[in-house]
C-alpha cells in the first residue's frame, strides 16, 4: 500500500481536536492534513483517522478508526474496495476500567444517592442496611479483551471476585472461571455486577437478553460499556422497573443521545453516562502512537496496527 498522504477527519472532534492529532504526527514522513470541505478524501488521499464513516473514504488504501467498535462501518464494502480497516483497540483498558470502578463504587457506597440529594440541598443518610462494600462481592465480565483486562485489574484490586465469558475458553489471569457464550446465564446468575464489555457483532447483538438478565440475581447491577445493542434495553428497563434486577450503569445505549422520553433517565438505580466512559485527556496520544506505527509498518510493506479482519 503506497502512504505518502494521510487525512484526519473533523470527526475525530468526538474525543480530540483534530489539530492536535495532526500536530502529534507532524513528524511522520507523511503529508498529514485535517479534512474539510476543500480538501477532501478523494483528493488524492492514501489513509485517512476517522471516528464517522463516509462513503468518500472508498477511494483511499486505509482507514483507521480512532474507537475500537467498528460496528459503524461496511466491513463488506471496504474489502471489495481493497480498503484495509484498522482500529484503536488496546488503548481503552486503563479510562474504562477505572470508569466500571467507579460505577462499582457508587452503588455499594452511594454516592449516586449523595449526589442527587446534595443537588436539593438535602441531607438524607442511607438506612443502616443500605451502603455495601465491594470485597469479597463477585462481577461477571463479559468479554475478555482490553477493556475487559483492565475491568477485570480494577475490580479484583478492590477485592472483588471475578468471573469471565469469552468465546476462547482458556483461563485468564485474576478470572476465577472462564464461561463460554452459551454458559451465559449461568456465568451471570451468582454476579453482584455483569459488565458487558464485547464488540457488537451478529453473535453479541442482544446477547443480554431477558433470559440473561432473568438468570441475574435480584440485587445484580447490570454495567454496560460495551455498545447499547449488546443489551436489550427494553428488558432491562422492565427488569429493573419490578425489581427483578437491582439497577445499572450505561454508557451505552441503542440511541444516542438517550432520548429525552427515555425512562433510563429518572430511575434512582441507574447512571447514565454520555458514551464517555473511555475519555482520557491523552486519548490523542494514545491514537498517534498507534497511527505513527502503523505509517511506518505500511511504509516498511508490513501490515498495520490492529487490522480488522
Ligand atoms: P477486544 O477485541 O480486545 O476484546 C473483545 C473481547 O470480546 C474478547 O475477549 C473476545 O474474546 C470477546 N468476544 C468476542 N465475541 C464474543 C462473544 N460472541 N461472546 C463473548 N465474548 C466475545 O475489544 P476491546 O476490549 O478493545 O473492545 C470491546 C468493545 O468495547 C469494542 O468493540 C467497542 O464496541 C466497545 N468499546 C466501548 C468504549 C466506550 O467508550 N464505552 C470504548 C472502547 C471500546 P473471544 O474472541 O475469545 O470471544
Amino acid at each position: 500500500m503506497r502512504l505518502d498522504t494521510l487525512g484526519i477527519d473533523p470527526s475525530v472532534s468526538t474525543l480530540f481536536p483534530p489539530e492536535v492529532l495532526r500536530d502529534a504526527l507532524s513528524d511522520l514522513p507523511v503529508e498529514t492534513v485535517v479534512l474539510d470541505e476543500a480538501r477532501s478524501a478523494t483528493d488524492s488521499l492514501d489513509g485517512v483517522v476517522t471516528f464517522a464513516y463516509d462513503e468518500r473514504f472508498l477511494d483511499t488504501g486505509w482507514i483507521h478508526s480512532v474507537q475500537a467498535g467498528v460496528d459503524r462501518f461496511p466491513r463488506d464494502r471496504l474489502s471489495e474496495a481493497n480498503v484495509v480497516l484498522t482500529n484503536s483497540t488496546g488503548i481503552h483498558g486503563d479510562a474504562i476500567g477505572e470508569t466500571v470502578a467507579g460505577y462499582v463504587l457508587a452503588f455499594a457506597r452511594r454516592l449516586h444517592d449523595h449526589v442527587s440529594n446534595q443537588r436539593r440541598a438535602n441531607w438524607s443518610q442511607p438506612e443502616w442496611n443500605e451502603a455495601w462494600t465491594v470485597a469479597g462481592e463477585r462481577a461477571c465480565v463479559v468479554g475478555l479483551g482490553s477493556l475487559g483486562r483492565g475491568i477485570v485489574d480494577r475490580l479484583t484490586g478492590l477485592g472483588l471476585d471475578v468471573d469471565g465469558v469469552r468465546r476462547t475458553p482458556t483461563p485468564e489471569p485474576g478470572v476465577d472461571r472462564v464461561y463460554t457464550p452459551s454458559e451465559l446465564e449461568t456465568a451471570v446468575s451468582d454476579a453482584r455486577f455483569v459488565v458487558a464489555a464485547v464488540p457488537l457483532t451478529d453473535e453479541t447483538s442482544g446477547i443480554i437478553d431477558r433470559a440473561v438478565i432473568s438468570a441475574m440475581r435480584e440485587d445484580a447491577y447490570l454495567i454496560n460499556v460495551a455498545r447499547g445493542e449488546v443489551v436489550e434495553q427494553e428488558s432491562l428497563v422492565a427488569a429493573i422497573e419490578s425489581g427483578d434486577i437491582a439497577g445499572a450503569a450505561l454508557d451505552v445505549f441503542e440511541t444516542e443521545p438517550l432520548p429525552e422520553s427515555s425512562p433510563l433517565w429518572d430511575m434512582n438505580e441507574v447512571i447514565v453516562s454520555p458514551h464517555c466512559g473511555a475519555f482520557t485527556h491523552e486519548y490523542v496520544d494514545h491514537v498517534a502512537s498507534i497511527v505513527r506505527e502503523s505509517v511506518r509498518r505500511v511504509r516498511a510493506g508490513e501490515t498495520p496496527v490492529n487490522t480488522v479482519p
